[in-house]
């Protein structure tokens, strides 16, 4: 029998008390730097990066930077466009300091201290500054190092060292400047995190041309590490030059985050270079405080929080549009930047950078407006939504095995062609309103994640799991769960050998070196099923998951379903505009009623419960549509 609820049901925002109490939490007064309580960009929705590191590029420019740079002005166009963090360059690509510094140099034409001013002004309008010390492009270290063998590649004709020269990270006394950089930050200012750019080695075939290195640290990190020396490149395969180049950079990562939790722990960490995009190791990523997505994919944002085990990630929504002189400016979707903070993303753009005056650290006009007129609307939205931001979860109940140790099965570790089996689950899921949740598999017998919350896991092609991974996934079956074996996965070990035969093929009930077949093969094990196939499709997917936690209609419109569970709330992000019907199954999110929506008006919806949980219909024309239930 179908209960009626309320037709209309009247908007009910927080009581404006209740944000007050939220955002005081915040830049309260303090007496020494080591007091300050730093907000973490995992509590910043609304952020940026005037990135300007990619514009003026010629030695001879260096002193006009900063030469009119005015704090205040920047700290009041953040507040104008509504942004809530942003990170400020204290050693940008150019290699100078833009603090006070006794390690460094300060560039020179700035005046006083720009970075503590402008942290200071951006506090006083309640926005979170997170420092920024750049990694392998230190153009000043790279130009009065030229001719060393740690530095890779030589500048143009004017000087400009741009992307053409790298440092090698191991190169004698780098990394310990990078540390002394970050010490001064750490101490002398109040940041709210602490971010590193750019994470390559010096390796053959590796990003921007750089060639293989074998500097004197390289000589005694190889040494270190293989109980050899480093002769010449060429005399060792590929597998080595991979496990060196994820040795070099782990190591960077490693010591900068244990000097920062040795300075300041409260301090939140991150790094760009630990992404799906790059050779260096996902699993490194755990370590750092956040989740990273460079160029605001959906799915490789869902992939970055899964296999770093983070809730939430930076998203760098526009940076995938770029932008080079002569570009038309691209419009803000909405829809992807309202799918990024459904699905646990952070925005975060430095779109149009390359339009900042170098002078005034300010956007030009063109970029002003740009601003003006799409990202502060979609900011002061963000702002409003917040509420039902904070500590949301995505519902779903497919969980995709992740395994960084997959990639080495593939020439050169590439991660390519694992991705590839990966990205249509998860693209699939989202286009259906139903996102599956990575989980790495370091993760599977962490009783925080809870495996049995999943009606499904898949592992696509994903191998290299460790006895105890695969005791856990035995148990998560014997439970009841069902599990779901795609393609080759499980036939390789951590190194990237061949087995002979898939790990599972007892559980499975198969021949020691029989293929999964073209159809589901299922077999029943413990209260679950064990089950293979040949390529995951979305058949066998929903045979074995059964009916998702919501369903839509029509389907092409996609809803995002999340919970705060502290908050004991369900949020439905609509994403599409239009009529549609969701209906809500009372296993997976249990709401009686609607306790908010967003916009107040241009649309209305219906409530009524069903005998699988709720059925909602809206009506009417509004978009960036949120409904709130509880
Ligand atoms: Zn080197």
């Amino acid at each position: 029998m179908k209960k009626a609820l309320p037709l209309f049901v009247a908007m009910l925002l927080l009581p404006p008390a209740a944000m007050t109490s939220l955002a005081d939490e915040w830049f309260a007064p303090f007496q020494r730097v080591a007091d300050y309580k730093p907000k973490g960009p995992e509590h910043c929705f609304r952020q940026f990066n005037i990135d300007w590191s990619w514009i003026a590029l010629r030695p001879d420019q260096l002193p006009e930077f900063l030469s009119e740079a005015d704090p205040v002005a920047l700290a009041e166009f953040c507040q104008r466009m509504h942004m809530d963090g942003t990170v400020v360059m204290a050693v940008p690509h150019h290699g100078y300091c833009t603090f006070e510094t006794r390690v460094g140099a300060k560039f020179p034409g700035m005046k006083g201290d720009w970075f503590g001013r402008t942290i200071s002004e951006l506090h006083k309008r309640k926005i979170a500054a997170f420092g920024y010390v750049t990694l392998n492009w230190n153009w000043k270290f790279i130009r009065e190092n030229l001719g060393r063998d740690f530095i890779h590649g030589r500048p143009d004709a004017e000087g400009v060292c741009a992307s053409r020269c790298v440092i090698c990270l191991n190169a004698p006394g780098y990394l310990e400047l990078v540390e002394a950089y970050t010490r001064e930050v750490l101490e002398n200012y109040p940041v709210d995190g602490m971010r590193w750019d750019i994470l390559i080695s010096a390796k053959q075939g590796g990003l921007h041309g750089s060639s293989d290195c074998t500097c004197e640290g390289c000589r005694g990190l190889f040494r270190e590490l293989y109980g050899q020396e480093l002769t010449r490149w060429q005399d060792f395969d590929q597998r080595r030059h991979m496990d060196f180049h994820i040795a070099t950079t782990t190591r960077a990562v490693e010591r900068l985050r244990a000097l920062c939790k040795r300075i300041k722990p409260s301090v939140p960490v991150w790094q760009n270079g630990l992404n799906s995009y790059h050779e260096n190791s996902l699993n490194v990523g755990r370590l750092l405080d956040i989740a990273y997505n460079e160029f605001g994919d959906p799915f490789r944002l869902l992939l970055a929080r899964g296999a770093t085990g983070k809730s939430a990630a930076i998203n760098g929504l526009m940076n995938k549009a770029g932008w080079d002189p002569g570009k038309p400016l691209a419009p803000l979707v909405h829809h992807e930047w309202r799918a990024c903070l459904a699905l646990g993303g952070r925005c975060y753009s430095y779109y149009g950078h390359k339009l900042t005056n170098h002078r005034t650290l300010l956007p030009n006009e063109a970029m002003q407006a740009w601003h003006r007129e799409q990202l502060a609307p979609f900011y002061a939205m963000v702002s409003q939504l917040e509420p039902w931001l904070q500590d949301a979860t995505p519902v779903s109940q497919v969980g995709v095995v992740f395994s960084e140790a997959t990639r080495f099965r593939f020439p050169n570790g590439d991660r390519a062609p694992y991705i590839s089996a990966l990205e249509p689950i998860a693209t699939n899921s989202l286009q259906r309103s139903a996102p599956v949740e990575f989980i790495n598999a370091l993760d599977l017998g962490d009783p925080q994640k809870n495996i049995a919350r999943f009606k499904l896991l898949i592992l696509p092609r994903t191998s290299g799991l460790s006895a105890t991974e695969l005791d856990s996934l035995r148990h998560y079956v014997r439970e009841g769960g069902s599990l779901l074996v795609g393609g080759d996965a499980l036939r390789h070990d951590a190194q990237g050998k061949e087995l002979g035969f898939f790990a599972l093929a007892k559980e499975l009930d198969m021949e020691r070196g029989a293929v999964p077949p073209p159809s589901l093969r299922v077999r029943p094990y413990g209260k679950g099923r064990m089950a293979c196939i040949a390529d995951v499709s979305q058949t066998a997917i929903d045979q074995l998951a059964g009916p998702a936690p919501l369903t839509v209609q029509p389907p092409e419109n996609r809803v995002i379903l999340t919970h705060q569970e502290r908050q004991h709330r369900w949020v439905l992000h609509l994403l599409d505009d239009g009529p549609c019907t969701v209906e809500l199954r009372r296993e997976f999110a249990a709401p009686t009623r609607v306790m908010a929506r967003y916009p107040a008006s241009g649309w209305t919806y219906a409530v009524e419960s069903t005998g699988t949980g709720l059925r909602i219909q809206t009506v009417g024309q509004a978009a960036d549509r949120i409904l709130v239930l509880e």
